[in-house]
């Protein structure tokens, strides 16, 4: 199963994938999580990311359809993938279902996460995240050890006002369109409100995949 996960930042996309795929039995592919790490690794990738990522702009697609292919063109995601963070834009949405449709696989479903805007910017702006494994938390101050794994936890520099303010702009203009693209394509997006705990929203996300 190819799982592909829409929404806003901050509607808790990273947060039900990882729960998904547990649930599921398959990985989580983040293209957030990989440029990140490319950015702490120093790497050519990271280098060409870093001005994109700080200023909450998107990362040009071919890079970004660079990372899938790599992905799909390994081991890794030979039972499926959760998608998270991307696709971010018509051209990515196209681009990743031609490589895809090469490899004899497609997108099985798309989940989109619905949000109000106000909570989106009060979640983004009380977020750390650990800076070894990425696990999100709430309420939490830079500096505090991640329980998870050990690690520091950090402010992503996108989630101060301004780059957040940024990123809610560029969904409304670049990735809001991807919602319509599916919906006229190979999956209708599966409607999921994104309010209440994380695992509220995993029962609901669950519920309606097993309903469609
Ligand atoms: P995320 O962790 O998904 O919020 O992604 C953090 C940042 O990485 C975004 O604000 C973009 O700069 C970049 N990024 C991640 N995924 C994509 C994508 N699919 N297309 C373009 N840029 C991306």
């Amino acid at each position: 199963m190819i799982l592909l996960l829409l929404g806003p930042p901050g509607a808790g996309k990273g947060t039900q994938g990882e729960l998904l795929a547990k649930e599921l039995g398959i990985p989580k592919i983040a293209t957030g999580d990989v440029l990140r790490a490319a950015l702490r690794d120093g790497t050519k990738l990271g280098k060409e990311a870093k001005s994109y990522m700080d200023r909450g702009d998107l990362v040009p697609d071919d890079v970004i359809l660079g990372i899938m292919r790599e992905k799909f063109e390994s081991d890794e995601t030979k039972d499926g993938a959760v998608l998270d963070g991307v696709v971010r834009t018509v051209p990515q949405a196209h681009g990743l279902g031609v490589m895809l449709a090469k490899l004899g696989r497609g997108v099985d479903k798309v989940m989109l996460f619905d949000i109000d805007d106000e909570k989106l910017v009060a979640r983004l702006s009380s977020r750390t995240v650990c800076d070894k494994c990425q696990h999100p938390f709430k309420d939490r101050e830079p500096g505090t050890k991640c329980e998870k794994c050990g690690g520091t936890l950090v402010r992503r520099k996108d989630d101060e006002p301004e780059a957040v303010r940024n990123r809610l702009r560029v969904y409304k203009d670049q990735t809001a369109p991807v919602i319509e693209w599916y919906e006229d394509r190979e999956a209708a997006p599966l409607k999921i409100k994104a309010d209440g705990s994380p695992e509220e929203v995993t029962e609901r996300a669950l519920r309606a995949l097993k309903e469609k």
